[in-house]
């Protein structure tokens, strides 16, 4: 079977964009692919150094991998600090990296402008350790949402400076992964950027908001008077009231605003009305379940060891060739 990785950070609760962009093809994928889901705490070290509520981020992501419909006895679930082979993938991978490559990746640049004051080393080998992710199991598929593509290609571009410079090849090339479908992003509800665990809460939805709070939030989304004449194109904020309909609301009710719309009779008040209860049912069983799963410390405790024994073989595994490649067997 195909291998298959990815992971969440652990920097707070799950949002839309995490379920739709990652955690759903994670569960879709779960049947038939060889998975290997992670928790990266040391990737939200890079941006979250206060480790004070890491422990509960990490437990929060597990609750919601687990809520969301993945399965630990049919996927391996682990955190990515109970494997000390990646961190030996991400020393050996660094010295195949370029400090101007690095500096070039967007997200690089994107946190230099957010975190000024902390560009930490880290922030520019994010992209390596995040190759070391991947390659400590040699996975060829990797369900992401569009704001990794580019890292992607980095993993690939590193993994096969690997294989020429030590003449083996150790690493199979990973892709990012929509079952053939371009890689999404949900937009947040201000009509800038995407929904994102750390910024503008306001304008993301968490799998954790309670009811009234996916309201409030939705119902504030950016809109205005609306198309004055029939057939006009949609301005980007109102397209992505329509793109979150799409995701959570079934195909009557996204036919009626797209048809009210083109006639210029659209109520967006309305139309949000309807969007936030279709929300609701959606978001409201994951989050029952996830607050209740998180209670079960000795559940997650064991789902947590159990995945790390598992993870742990397979990265075993690729060490050794790794080291194999490079001559630094040295007992044999
Ligand atoms: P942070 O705000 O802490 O950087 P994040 O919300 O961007 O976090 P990550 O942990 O960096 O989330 O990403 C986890 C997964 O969720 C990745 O596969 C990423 O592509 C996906 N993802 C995150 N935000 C979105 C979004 N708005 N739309 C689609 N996919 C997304």
């Amino acid at each position: 079977r195909e291998i298959v990785v990815s992971g969440i950070r652990s920097t707070g609760v799950l949002h839309l964009g995490n379920y739709f962009g990652a955690m759903r093809n994670y569960v879709r994928m779960q049947e038939d692919y060889d998975c290997y889901f992670f928790i990266a705490d040391w990737h939200s070290l890079t941006t979250h150094p206060d480790t004070k509520g890491l422990s509960g981020s990490v437990h929060r992501v597990l609750a919601e991998y687990i809520a969301c419909g993945l399965d630990p006895a049919k996927v391996t679930l682990y955190v990515q600090s109970d494997i000390p082979e990646i961190a030996e993938l991400y020393l050996l991978l660094n010295m195949l990296a370029y400090k101007g490559e690095l500096e070039k990746t967007a997200s690089f640049k994107d946190k230099v402008r957010q975190q000024p004051e902390n560009v930490n080393a880290g922030l520019l080998t994010y992209p390596v350790l995040m190759t070391s992710d991947i390659l400590v199991h040699r996975a060829v598929k990797v369900p992401v949402g569009k704001d990794q593509e580019q890292h992607l290609e980095m993993a690939r571009n590193f993994g096969q400076r690997f294989n020429h410079r030590y003449g083996q090849e150790v690493f199979p090339e990973p892709y990012a992964f929509n079952f053939g479908h371009e890689l999404l992003k949900v937009p947040s509800l201000d009509g800038a950027g995407k929904m994102s665990k750390s910024e503008n809460q306001m304008a993301t939805l968490y799998l954790n908001d309670d009811d009234d709070l996916i309201r409030k939030k939705v119902m504030k989304a950016k809109t205005d008077a609306g198309p004055t004449a029939p057939n006009t194109p949609m301005p980007d904020y109102i397209e992505n009231l329509f793109l979150l309909m799409r995701l959570v609301s079934d195909d009557s009710t996204i036919l009626h605003y797209t048809a009210a719309y083109n006639d210029a009779a659209i109520r967006y008040g309305d139309m949000k009305k309807a969007l936030a209860e279709d929300m609701i049912r959606f978001i409201a069983p994951i989050r029952e379940s996830a607050r209740e799963l998180e209670k079960d410390k000795g559940y997650l405790h064991k789902v947590m060891r159990e995945g790390a024994e598992k993870a742990r073989i397979s990265a075993a595994a690729t060490l050794q060739l790794v080291r194999h490649a490079m001559g630094m067997d040295y007992r044999f």
